[in-house]
């Protein structure tokens, strides 16, 4: 993985109608098979990548839609990109999906969430 505060990794939607920077290593990544993920990105399971909110700028802002009063979901109201979302009892933190970054092939999974909800559980 590519880490070091010196790093910066670029990302954002698939028009480049919202655009962000993030600096430094994450805190973490992680798959993450919760249905709230699944329905955010309509995809089987999603990978998020965690930064503290001080080290991500957007260059360009996504759109927001409140998920539950807590949670924040980041999202470009031109081309409908997931970018990530804030929130969920983790103020100092913002996750980004992994597939809104120009290298995600820069960072691995660290870690698995909800496992309980994934769609399945052995395959091959
Ligand atoms: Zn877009
Ligand atoms: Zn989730």
């Amino acid at each position: 993985m590519t880490s070091g505060a010196d790093i910066i990794h670029h990302g954002g939607c698939q028009c480049g109608a919202v655009k962000f920077i993030a600096r430094g290593a994450p805190i973490c990544v992680a798959n993450c098979h919760c249905r709230d993920c699944r329905k955010a990105t309509s995809a089987a399971f999603t990978t998020f990548v965690d930064f503290p909110r001080s080290c991500v700028t957007f260059t360009l802002e996504p759109s927001i839609f409140h998920s539950s009063p807590t949670v924040e979901r980041l999202f470009c109201s031109t081309c409908g990109t997931p970018i990530g979302y804030r929130g969920d009892g983790s103020l100092d933190e913002i996750n980004l999906y992994l597939g809104a970054f120009n290298e995600p092939e820069n960072f691995k999974p660290t870690e698995e969430c909800h496992q309980e909800s994934a769609l399945w559980k052995n395959y091959k």
